[in-house]
């Protein structure tokens, strides 16, 4: 039991390996494979309740907070990552945007289908404007009571697929966010990207050209949306940092699983010494971004100051989940370079958490500023 797992937590944590081994793990394959958006085991996890699990019980979600989701993010990771980054965007992008930042009346409409079937995504990212958030180029014109959008966002998950996005723009007094629904006439997705992983969370550019938008969409006060994402994305962050963390997980169990099989030299390569170091490495590496990650979720929960920990719990996360799958394929040796043992995967979807929702070099610049009193 980890310092700060409690026993309801662990349950937690067994149901949703349980739903993961059980449900998930069968179709994470195919939507590799495919590369196509993963609605029935979208529908799994909305039944599962873990889609709005972090919404409170009087607006009829879970109740739970950022360690509880980031105990399921981590098992639901271990079998599909692109899976993970969609619940992770729902749930910590989008739900808690418009929670902590809309208006009663559009709660009152949007929730109970953001808590049943309909995924909810977040469009920052503009072609010039990446880790530069503040350089978005997307306008937001008012006309009376409606806003009218114009403007490409670049990089958006599940672009073309989400049923509202939130969306940042600059009106004349600076950045705001809007509710967007996916319907919304002048709005259109490009195809999707071809990627290296992650690959059923599909990925995209999103084009505005002339939506229109009722003033009461509007999510922060004209000047406040960068505030407002940056943010949103201080939570994000300790959801990639469990998305990191599932994913080297996998990595090390696959290892253990092999090192105990595998046979050379007449022996198991887990008697080499070479193979048990880097089994050692691997395991502490884990336990010490798992110690981040808990960390800062728990941070999270308190209400506190929580930026500098949920930078560093995503930048130590990630480095760790993409050196646990390379050693993961050197352990799996010619096996771990075939694309049907898996391990490779793992690879390719740990790579994206050393980029989205802040590179790693942007957590550095956080973490430095708040170490040199800046922040
Ligand atoms: C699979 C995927 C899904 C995504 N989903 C979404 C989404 O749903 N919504 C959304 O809004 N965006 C999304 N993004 C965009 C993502 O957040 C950006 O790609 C990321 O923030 C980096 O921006 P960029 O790609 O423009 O890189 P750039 O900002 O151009 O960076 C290029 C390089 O320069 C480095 N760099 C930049 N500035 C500095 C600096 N000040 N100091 C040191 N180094 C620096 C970066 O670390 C990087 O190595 C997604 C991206 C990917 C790959």
């Amino acid at each position: 039991m980890s310092l700060f797992v409690d026993r309801d937590l662990e349950a937690l944590k067994a149901m949703a390996r349980d739903v993961a081994q059980r449900e998930l793990a069968p179709r994470s394959r195919e939507g590799d494979e495919t590369g196509a958006f993963p609605r029935e085991s979208l529908r799994i996890l909305f039944e599962a309740g873990f889609l709005g699990m972090m919404v409170p019980r009087e607006w009829g979600g879970g109740g739970l907070g950022h360690l509880a989701h980031a105990l399921v993010l981590e098992e639901v990771a271990k079998v599909d990552s692109s899976l993970a980054v969609l619940m992770e965007v729902h749930n910590t992008l989008h739900l808690e945007g418009l929670l902590r930042f809309g208006r009663e009346k559009l709660k009152e409409e949007v929730i109970p289908h953001l808590l049943k079937d309909s995924w909810g995504g977040f469009a920052l990212t503009e072609p010039q404007a990446g880790s530069d958030a503040k350089s978005i180029r997307t306008r937001a014109k008012r006309e009376g009571d409606t806003w009218v959008l114009e403007g490409e966002k670049a990089f958006i998950t599940g672009a073309g697929e989400a049923a509202y996005y939130i969306v940042f723009a600059q009106a004349p007094e600076g950045i705001t966010a809007f509710h967007v629904p996916g319907n919304a006439p002048g709005l259109s997705a490009g195809a999707p990207l071809q990627k290296m992983g992650i690959r059923s969370a599909v990925t995209g550019s999103l084009y505005l050209d002339g939506v229109r938008i009722p003033d009461e969409r509007r999510l922060a006060e004209p000047g406040e949306g960068l505030k407002m994402a940056l943010s949103l994305l201080d939570g994000g962050r300790v959801g990639i940092g469990a998305q990191a963390l599932g994913l080297a997980q996998a990595a090390l169990e696959k290892s253990l699983a092999h090192a105990r099989e595998r046979e050379q030299f007449g022996q198991k390569i887990g008697d080499f010494q070479g193979i048990r170091f880097k089994l050692a490495e691997m395991a502490t590496e884990i336990e010490g971004a798992r110690a981040l990650v808990y960390r800062a979720a728990a941070l999270l929960d308190q209400g506190g100051r929580h930026t500098l920990e949920s930078s560093q719990a995503k930048l130590f996360a990630s480095k760790v989940a993409v050196r646990a799958c390379l050693e993961a394929i050197q352990i799996h040796g010619g096996a771990g370079y075939i694309q049907d043992v898996g391990v490779e995967r793992l690879l390719r979807d740990a790579k994206a958490t050393e980029i989205y929702e802040g590179t790693s070099e942007i957590q550095k610049v956080i973490i430095a500023r708040h170490l040199l009193g800046e922040a």
